[in-house]
């Protein structure tokens, strides 16, 4: 295992760890946590070749850069401040998770306490009657700029100069401050409209080198210090060339693309989310990169036009979700047969599946890499390399 010197002490076990969910490997101890996601993707993926030591993290806590509370009250009126209790929409209080940023619980322990002096309380959905519904905070690890977004139940924001006077000099640290509107009746956390109270209305942050504009609604890797452990790997795998044609397929908000960019000829990035694929041309032309273009569309799609039309990439980075590829998709990648795939998985039971299809299809497993991004949860992340078998003259 690679286990690093110097971990700090375990810290002692959340007392909510039961009703939050969120951590479904608490009871082990780190070194046993990262055992376990080894031994779980030796099972699931050790039939296609040696599994690496999976890298863990220095420090496995506070690593989330990302962080949001409900907000509520109880039966007694006493206002409540944390997360869902899982599968429910009761509130169970948290005011520091191990997990989390811990700026970013500090603001929204100091909003839950600063309400009521405001004449403020939560949101009801259920009488449409309070004000606020959820506290998101975002951070970025690098730039050190801090947003704060307040999920109100209407646009009507009581006392509001004097509440962000008082926000603000409680935390110097915050750079934007955003009200978001959300008055529908559950579900999502973010609302539609949109209000900057204070600041630019978006952060900063700075991940393997390239610049990302951070929205309240935008995707960004929430553990970026792993995040960039993640993608040099995947980049050494790689080994671009120059003139290489690279396609970054389910590319998100392009950050995989973008940092191959630097290393080849052009890249190309295949997304189905519209607001992901808008992001990533924005952080192409923020980073003033030219040799890369998104597209929005289905990837199996994408690579069936592109099979048709024979137009072959050199190499394939591919980052499905948790369903894992389509049968489209790993069958005109076999056609199209690209000198290297790198697949980037975040659920060892579907990457084993597609890695059926791909060696039958003329690939051979070099490199499976197991990467903690998401210590003390079930999660974990692979990174495997294939090239095309090499064929035995006869
Ligand atoms: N590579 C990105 C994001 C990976 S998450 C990163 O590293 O940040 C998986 C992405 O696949 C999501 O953005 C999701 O919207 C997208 N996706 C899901 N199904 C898809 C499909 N059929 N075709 C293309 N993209 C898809």
């Amino acid at each position: 295992m690679k286990q690093q010197e110097n971990q700090p002490a375990a810290l002692p076990p959340c007392p909510v760890y039961k009703k939050c969910g969120g951590c479904q490997l608490q009871n082990l101890s780190y070194d046993r946590q990262l055992a376990h996601k080894q031994a779980v993707v030796r099972r699931t993926c050790g039939r296609f070749g040696k599994v690496r030591p999976i890298i863990g993290m220095q420090n496995p806590y506070y690593y989330r850069n990302k962080v949001q509370a409900a907000f509520a009250v109880d039966r007694r009126g006493k206002l409540l401040s944390g997360v869902y209790q899982s599968g429910t929409r009761r509130v169970v209080p948290v005011d520091s998770c191990q997990l989390e940023d811990r700026l970013a619980d500090a603001i929204i322990v100091w909003v839950r306490h600063a309400l009521p002096s405001f004449h403020l309380t939560a949101y009801d959905p259920h009488t449409r009657r309070g004000f606020l519904r959820h506290v998101l905070v975002k951070r970025g690890f690098q730039s050190g700029q801090v947003m704060v977004v307040l999920v109100t139940g209407s646009p009507v924001f009581p006392s509001k100069g004097a509440f962000l006077q008082a926000l603000l000099a409680a935390f110097p640290a915050i750079t934007t401050v955003v009200q978001n509107v959300n008055g529908g009746p559950t579900g999502l956390v973010l609302g539609r409209q949109e209000k900057v109270l204070f600041g630019p209305g978006y952060i900063t942050d700075t991940l393997c080198g390239l610049q990302f504009r951070i929205s309240p609604a935008s995707f960004y890797q929430v553990n970026p210090v792993q995040t960039e452990v993640l993608y040099a790997t995947a980049m050494r795998y790689a080994d671009l060339k120059p003139a290489d044609r690279v396609l970054d397929a389910y590319c998100g908000v392009g950050t995989i693309g973008l940092v191959a960019a630097r290393d080849c000829g052009f890249v190309t990035g295949v997304e189905l989310n519209p607001a992901a694929v808008a992001n990533a041309r924005a952080n192409a032309t923020a980073n003033g990169i030219r040799n890369a273009r998104f597209v929005c569309g289905d990837a199996g799609d994408f690579m069936r036009d592109l099979a048709a039309a024979g137009e072959t990439p050199d190499v394939v980075f591919m980052d499905p979700p948790r369903a894992g590829s389509s049968k489209a998709f790993l069958q005109s990648l076999c056609a199209l047969a690209p000198r290297r795939v790198v697949y980037i998985s975040c659920n060892p039971e579907t990457l084993a599946r597609d890695l059926f299809i791909l060696t039958d299809g003329g690939y051979t497993v070099h490199q499976i890499q197991p990467v903690d991004m998401f210590p003390h949860t079930e999660h974990v992340e692979t990174v495997v390399l294939m090239a095309k078998t090499e064929r035995k003259k006869s």
